[in-house]
């Protein structure tokens, strides 16, 4: 990345020592009351004051070779927009934010910040705290709402996105931003993937999701909703319509189980259908048409963002007892530190170092406990985590009246089945040249989800303009 020097960063620089910057506290986002936030759905991190912003980008040392910028998967370019924050600039660094991210206040607050730019800050060296890059990130993106995505002059060009999660708005906003007429097919009544139906509004609300899409729209961006492709319409369809490229961003959304004993029972449920029914379609509200259960003593299983998701709705929806049931221990839990943190002052139990074995019924069919096996931790697996080992013998029941289950999803095999020629991995996962994101039809590119299997927004987003770049090229040196 090319390193400016402009005259106010070295004013800056002079300003104050890097001691001094050094030995600023990094600010905390306020937060709602957890007694309060664990009945009702307004959103918990409330966000910087200016003041706050300011001081906490005081911190940043604005370093000649920032290791931030390398943990960023769309790679921000973190110390210019944080140094604009510091001399007051907002705008100048909402700007440098959406020169790299098509989405940066969803990323501002969902991102797993301290896995990736955080934790490369060099703050850490010296045994500071990192600084706040993903709290700043939140503070610049809601306060410039109505900045427009500045787009190339139209090349009547028609591409096609399938899917309107984060791969999928992100792919469009590069296109839009390069002057391709975009169009984005989205197979539910609503836009957004997993930000709109899975992420609960305590953590994303839904006007943020929805300034980021009229950014896209405002650019040009038309949108289909209702429309399964592979069903309503099929990619070839698409490209015989005189699409030149498609893009699939169809993400993961089929909910995996664990195939043991009673999950079928009534009040079992995977956290798709849960968060899906809670988020998108109401079902929490007393006159939904088909209102979801709301269980006493819910059982979540599962480690993970949805996990930590679905257990702290279900104490939202009025739960005596929601409760964590993983198999490894808290150190393994892939959620995010502040999701557990969270979790547990809003009165979540976790029962970590336990795996549901079997479900146990009512005569009516519905689920009163779960027999739990208790586990140990046994040596490193393939991904680097101490691996879960039953202790011999040892079982516990558990009384539940609605179990979620939240161990991982799959791609949903709709889209990749409808193109002949995919090279399509066995998990289902569709196969890509990783550089280009071009998969082994020439037009059409993918990623997200459906590449990856249940990956990040960010990883999301940095597929689809990856596929954006590597389409563009390919349609500006193909004859017309
Ligand atoms: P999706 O967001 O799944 O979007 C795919 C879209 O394609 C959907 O709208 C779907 O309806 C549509 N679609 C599917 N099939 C078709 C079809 N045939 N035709 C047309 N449209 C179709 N990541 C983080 O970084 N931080 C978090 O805090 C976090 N929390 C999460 C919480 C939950 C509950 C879940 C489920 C996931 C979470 N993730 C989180 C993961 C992250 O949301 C996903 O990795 C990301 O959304 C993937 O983006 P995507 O665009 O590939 O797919
Ligand atoms: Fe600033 Fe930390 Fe990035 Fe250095 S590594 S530029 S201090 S955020």
């Amino acid at each position: 990345m090319e390193r400016r020097n402009e005259q106010w960063r070295v004013e800056l620089r002079n300003a104050m020592k890097a001691k001094e910057r050094t030995g600023i506290a990094r600010v905390h986002m306020p937060e709602l009351d957890p007694s309060l936030r664990s009945t009702c759905m307004a959103e918990v991190n409330l966000g910087l004051s200016p003041e706050a912003a300011r001081a906490e980008a005081r911190r940043c040392l604005d370093c000649a070779r920032p290791g931030c910028v390398d943990g960023c998967p769309v790679e921000i370019d973190i110390p210019t927009f944080i140094k604009n924050i510091e001399r007051g600039e907002f705008a100048e660094a909402a700007r440098t934010l959406k020169e790299s991210s098509a989405l940066p206040a969803v990323c501002g607050r969902v991102c797993p910040q301290e896995k990736q730019c955080e934790a490369r800050c060099i703050h850490l060296k010296s045994g500071k705290e990192p600084v706040a890059i993903g709290h700043l990130e939140r503070f610049v993106a809601d306060r410039d709402t109505a900045s427009a995505i500045r787009t190339a002059p139209a090349n009547g060009i028609r591409v096609a996105a399938i899917g309107s999660g984060p791969a999928g708005l992100s792919f469009a906003g590069e296109m839009s931003r390069a002057g391709y007429s975009v169009t984005v097919f989205e197979a539910l009544h609503e836009t957004g993937g997993v930000l709109r139906y899975g992420i609960p509004v305590f953590r994303l609300p839904n006007e943020i999701v929805d300034a980021e899409i009229d950014s896209l729209k405002a650019a040009g961006v038309q949108f289909v909703t209702n429309c399964i492709v592979g069903k309503t319409v099929t990619p070839d369809e698409l490209l015989s319509e005189g699409f030149r490229g498609v893009f699939a961003g169809s993400g993961a959304g089929l909910p995996r189980f664990m195939n043991i004993k009673g999950e079928n029972l009534a009040g079992v449920m995977s956290s798709n259908e849960y968060l899906t029914r809670v988020n998108l379609m109401d079902a929490a509200s007393s006159d939904a048409d088909t209102p979801v259960v709301r269980g006493r003593n819910v059982v979540v299983v599962g480690g993970g963002n949805t996990a930590m998701d679905a257990v702290r709705t279900a104490r939202r929806l009025g739960a005596e007892r929601a409760m964590l049931v993983y198999r490894r221990s808290e150190d393994e839990m892939p959620a995010r530190l502040e999701e557990i943190r969270h979790a547990k002052e809003e009165g979540v139990e976790f029962m970590t170092l336990r795996n549901p074995i079997e479900y146990r019924g009512d005569e009516r069919g519905r689920v009163v406990a779960v027999l739990l096996q208790v586990m140990e931790l046994g040596a490193p697996d393939a991904s680097g985590r101490r691996q879960p080992v039953e202790v011999a013998g040892k079982t516990e029941l558990l009384e539940t009246d609605q179990v979620i289950v939240s161990v991982g999803v799959s791609p949903n095999p709709l889209v990749p089945q409808s193109v002949a020629g995919l090279d399509i991995s066995p998990r289902g996962t569709i196969r890509i040249d990783e550089s280009t994101m071009q998969t082994s039809v020439p037009t059409i590119f993918a990623g997200g989800d459906i590449v990856r299997g249940g990956a990040t927004v960010i990883l999301a987003m940095g597929d689809g303009r990856r596929a954006a770049r590597a389409m563009d090229k390919r349609l500006k040196n193909e004859p017309s």
